[in-house]
């Protein structure tokens, strides 16, 4: 029986994207080669990487505004300080929202000098900082969209002329924003997009160039741009993989659509964490995920009880991360609304019971 899988990462994919890829694993197109054997400067590979970018652009309403769309390595954790070396020549603003935030700005000063705008982690990070400033002659301001960890989400964004930054690893293309406000979004595919191993990065090429530094060639974006991103071996089936999701959604009607079920879905399962009297939420509501719901028991008596609850109906992946404890509830893009109804059951189940 295929689990409720509320898993933060490596997380839930459309069914029908998993079999697609396991299909080309194979035999690519009943080319009677498997997708992993073969060039990836092959017509066959090329074409995917190159609908893989331009539907990225698509999506995210950027086609024709100046940005590039890359397919890179070493996971969203390089992107902390591939973002440093390629744009900080004096100062930077960095929002610490969370504890992915806290790594990107170690990895930043490691090049220069990082002031912290704002900072959450007073109460270990379960509200998003408001109210700061961002000075104009900073290089760029760097943000978190979404902490995956704390469960709380940007709802809008700072005015700057600066370039701002933004990982996105755990929202992207999960709700409509103006993505032209940002000069730089990446994210890891392993939550809305595909398998761990590739990394997206969407820049506008206009703020490349500005650093006096030299750059090793696999850190520079612009070398990554003026070979099609694929100036080394591309990870192709992670590629291969986000194509058919960024495929999938295009199908649903792009992320307007997804973001209408991304609400539903979350509305449900923040409206039972807040009227039984059994769970309490961890973030602040203004700032709550539409992504990661993170919730406690009131009652650590029913620790066991409820966990076994979970396990009966095929819930997986709902334990908190390690640093906040409790639960968390991921819900992805490829996440049914019947998986939530499901876990929702069983929670508002343990009330009747207790
Ligand atoms: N940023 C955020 C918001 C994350 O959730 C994660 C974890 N997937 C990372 C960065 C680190 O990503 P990776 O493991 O791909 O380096």
């Amino acid at each position: 029986m295929k689990k409720h899988n509320f898993s933060a990462g490596p997380s839930i994919l459309p069914q029908e994207v998993l079999l697609k890829a396991s299909e080309a694993v194979v035999d690519y197109n009943n080319s009677g080669l498997s997708l992993i054997e073969i060039s990836h400067r092959s017509k066959d590979f090329v074409d995917i990487m190159e609908n893989a970018r331009a539907l990225v652009l698509e999506l995210l309403g950027l086609e024709g505004k100046g940005y590039k769309a890359l397919f890179l390595q070493g996971g969203a954790s390089t992107q902390f300080l591939m973002v440093a070396l390629n744009l900080l020549e004096k100062r930077a603003g960095y929002l610490n929202s969370g504890s992915w935030a806290a790594k990107a700005i170690k990895e930043a000063k490691i090049f220069d000098d990082v002031y912290e705008v704002g900072s959450s982690k007073d109460a270990n990070y379960n509200y998003i900082p408001k109210g700061y400033e961002i000075p104009e002659d900073y290089d760029y301001f760097h943000c978190t969209s979404n902490n995956t960890i704390f469960g709380t989400q940007m709802k809008s964004f700072p005015k700057t002329n600066i370039p701002m930054v933004c990982d996105m690893s755990s929202d992207i293309f999960s709700r409509t924003l103006d993505f032209s406000q940002f000069g730089l979004i990446y994210a890891g595919a392993q939550k809305n997009m595909g398998p761990a191993g590739t990394t997206l990065v969407v820049v506008k090429e206009d703020i490349l160039g500005k650093v006096s530094r030299k750059i090793p060639s696999m850190m520079d974006y612009q070398v990554h741009i003026d070979k099609g991103s694929m100036f080394n071996t591309p990870p192709v089936f992670p590629i291969y993989t986000s194509m058919l999701t960024l495929e999938w959604l295009k199908g649903k009607g792009g992320i307007a659509a997804i973001e209408k079920e991304n609400e539903k879905k979350a509305s449900i399962m923040y409206s039972e964490i807040d009227l039984n009297p059994l769970f309490e939420g961890f973030a602040v509501k203004e700032d709550r995920s539409l992504m990661n719901a993170t919730f406690n028991l009131t009652n650590d008596n029913l620790k066991d009880t409820f966990e076994t609850m979970l396990k009966e109906a095929g819930i997986s992946g709902v334990n908190g991360h390690r640093s906040v404890g409790g639960y968390r509830a991921s819900m992805y893009n490829a996440m049914p609304i019947e998986s939530v109804k499901v876990l929702v059951e069983v929670m508002s189940e343990l009330e009747s019971k207790a």
